[in-house]
């Protein structure tokens, strides 16, 4: 026998073989359970007590690990002391013995009593993984992380998709996006990033929108063109997703989870390439038109069979994008997404760095300068060449996972429905 050990968690199984007693707990962030083992023999009176224990009770055990483990979970506890700290008062609306799968809502309504299955808390273990790599990525790399306000006056892209507040009489809105700002920055510091929500006001019915949402903003400056940006962004993703699977790819495997082991270097098509690719194999997309779902996931298993989920659509027409990405000739921009699995995860650019052009694209786009003035001041002061691009990070904890709705990526989902919890 180890040394005594302090064990504390909730009781997720209980069994009782004869005259020993086994008590599952879940402790710390594991993603199994912990085998506390009573023998009556040994010790009558905590046999007692831990014979009647609860299910979904809160427990601090003091035990010693066994030289052999004979629990198939692999983690035991031989406990010499258990203090009862709290018990359910009602049934447990989840069964926390993992048996009985509750319903879809049921997860979110309860999720702090979810966060104890093993296959959920998992979600959240790789969630909070994925945000420290994105940091410890970005500041390896020189970014400053930076925070811009979330109530603003103007939006990114007109206003029409804004949940609007009212700034002390004043009418403002929630951020969509740190564009302008991330932008403005330019020109102080060469190089930022933020982690920050996010909110938009669309009445999404999709299984990967939300009303509110995480989202890595990174802009750079400097950059010799549009390459640099898709060279970062490649590298950020794959090594979130190496660190990923290095730190728990195995247990996420065992739990079910659909991951990706091995992320190949992401192929670069451009958009004349998609569309020819979607409209050889019965799509009917004109030139200019965005694509729709139907389309992403086409191109999603096409790039599969090739063993690439992750790939780049570039030179997006210029219409179809915002008026702070550069034109790239008449038509085109220097636009791109990043797909993983069919689904958009990151949209980016290179942007309009010049006065005078980025002038003209606001009116182009039907925009007042006039409302932009605050972000336009920042180009007359030696603006250098950036671009940068806008990543949804819940989105990204989806696809990873490969899970199939985004709001099992989120501990509490805002949708149209969804305000409470
Ligand atoms: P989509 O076309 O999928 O609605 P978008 O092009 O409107 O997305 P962007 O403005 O490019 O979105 O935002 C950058 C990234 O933020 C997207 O690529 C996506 O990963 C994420 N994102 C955008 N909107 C949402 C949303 N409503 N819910 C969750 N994530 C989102
Ligand atoms: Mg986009």
């Amino acid at each position: 026998m180890s040394e005594p050990r302090q064990v504390t968690g909730w009781v997720s199984n209980v069994k009782i073989l004869g005259k020993i007693a086994f008590i599952e707990v879940i402790d710390d962030l594991s993603l199994t359970p912990i085998t506390i083992v009573v023998k009556k023999e040994t010790n009558s009176e905590l046999w007692e007590l831990v014979s009647k224990v609860k299910l979904g009770s809160a427990l601090k055990i003091e035990g010693k690990e066994p030289q052999q483990v004979v629990s198939k979970k692999g983690r035991e506890l031989h406990a010499e002391e258990v203090q009862i700290l709290a018990e359910p008062q009602d049934l447990l609306p989840i069964d926390v013995t993992g048996k009985t799968p509750a319903s879809f809502d049921d997860y979110i309504n309860y999720r702090y009593l979810a966060l104890r299955l093993p296959k959920i808390r998992a979600v959240f273990v790789a969630r909070s993984i994925i945000f420290q790599e994105v940091r410890n990525f970005l500041t390896s790399r020189d970014f400053l992380e930076v925070n811009t306000p979330k109530i603003v006056k103007a939006g990114a892209e007109g206003g029409a998709t804004l949940f609007s507040v009212d700034y002390f009489g004043e009418k403002a809105f929630l951020a969509q996006s740190p564009q302008l700002y991330k932008q403005m920055l330019m020109c102080g510091v060469p190089r930022v990033f933020e982690v920050g929500p996010f909110f938009r006001a669309e009445k999404f019915s999709t299984t990967r929108h939300l009303n509110e949402g995480w989202g890595l903003d990174v802009e750079m400056g400097f950059i010799n063109n549009v390459n640099d940006l898709l060279s970062l962004l490649e590298e950020l993703v794959t090594h979130v997703n190496k660190r990923l699977v290095e730190s728990m790819g195995d247990q996420l495997k065992s739990l079910g989870f659909n991951i990706i082991e091995d992320m190949k270097q992401f192929p670069r098509v451009t958009y004349d390439e998609a569309l020819k690719i979607l409209n050889s194999n019965g799509f009917d997309l004109k030139w200019g038109e965005d694509f729709d779902p139907k389309a992403e996931k086409f191109l999603g298993e096409y790039f599969q069979q090739q063993g690439t989920p992750a790939y780049f659509i570039t030179e997006y027409p210029w219409d179809s994008k915002p008026f702070y990405i550069m034109r790239n000739g008449p038509q085109k921009s220097y636009a791109f997404d990043l797909d993983i699995r069919g689904i958009e995860i990151a949209s980016g650019g290179q942007r309009e760095h010049r006065y005078s052009e980025l002038y003209r694209n606001l009116v182009d786009k039907g925009l007042d300068p006039n409302d932009f003035k605050f972000y336009l001041d920042a180009f007359k002061y030696g603006m250098p060449p950036h671009g940068g691009f806008g990543l949804g990070l819940d989105r990204l904890v989806m696809v990873l996972l490969g899970l199939q709705n985004i709001r099992e990526a989120v501990l509490f989902p805002r949708d149209r429905f969804r305000l409470v919890p």
